[in-house]
């Protein structure tokens, strides 16, 4: 799914002026939103990797991030919001179709191949949350333990490769399709025929497609396994956040990170 570039930038106002603030999945299990009183906290998601996503453009030999991508979009914003963190989190394919590999590669929208580690290193170093997304978005209901196991860790490898060490903490299912193990969703492993290397991968956090807000991680129903998304479509983003403020299901800070706000931040897939 495809948010026009405008429409993004006007749901970064929108946001930003309704009171929410952005951060990770991990900062949500871990419980760390520490948001000044008053604010909610809003996950922004990206799933797949497009190009359109992260673009970078070659001028007298460096590298820029395209201002015209969702990350260039993302940090021109936050030029004029110091208090706008890059807490957004990045679903990657690693290896699938029309670019969608690390946000592109054989030139397609312009994207170099060689540009793609340092792509999702960039991600890494500056805040954003990795997480994968599989190879190449294989539906996981119509294959075998074998291939799910292969499809998720290669993703979780290449993320590796690129930014060696880092732990991957989320993964969104592809289509919001589960395996028929659902287990294998969570926790696996694949060892690489070439090299015998092992892949092993143990999440904790998995992503749905949809379902609309998720729960506080302080609420009891909260399941990190479990975890709906709104997808941002249409008027889908305002209305949400109308029926949030209506229904009083809203997060809202009080400012002390030691006491528990009301349920309810809103995960966003633009
Ligand atoms: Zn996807």
């Amino acid at each position: 799914y495809a948010r026009e570039r405008s429409r993004f930038r006007r749901d970064l106002e929108l946001i930003y002026a309704r009171g929410y603030r952005p951060v990770t999945i991990s900062q949500v299990l871990d419980r760390k939103i520490d948001l000044p009183r008053g604010l909610s906290p809003v996950v922004f998601v990206f799933d797949d990797a497009s190009p359109g996503q992260f673009k970078y453009i070659e001028r007298n030999g460096k590298l820029e991030v395209d201002p015209g991508s969702g990350v260039g979009i993302w940090l021109d914003f936050k030029k004029t919001k110091p208090d706008w963190p890059n807490s957004a989190v990045f679903c990657m394919l690693s290896g699938a179709a029309v670019g969608r590999s690390f946000f592109g590669e054989k030139n397609i929208e312009g994207q170099k191949s060689e540009w793609r580690f340092p792509k999702v290193k960039f991600l890494a170093d500056n805040g954003f949350e990795l997480c994968d997304h599989t190879l190449w978005h294989a539906n996981l209901s119509k294959y075998s333990d074998a291939v799910v196991q292969e499809q998720i860790a290669r993703g979780v490898l290449a993320i590796d490769s690129a930014v060696p060490g880092y732990k991957v903490r989320t993964f969104a299912l592809p289509l919001g399709v589960w395996p028929k193990n659902r287990a294998l969703a969570k926790q696996g492993s694949w060892t690489d025929p070439k090299s015998g290397k092992v892949t092993r991968y143990n999440f904790d956090a998995i992503l749905e497609v949809s379902g609309g807000p998720t729960e506080s991680p302080h609420d009891p129903k909260f399941n990190p396994l479990s975890i709906n998304r709104i997808e941002v479509f249409g008027m889908e983003l305002e209305k949400t956040l109308d029926r949030l403020d209506k229904n009083g299901s809203r997060y809202v800070s009080d400012g002390n990170p030691a006491t528990v706000a009301k349920p309810a931040p809103v995960v966003a897939k633009p």
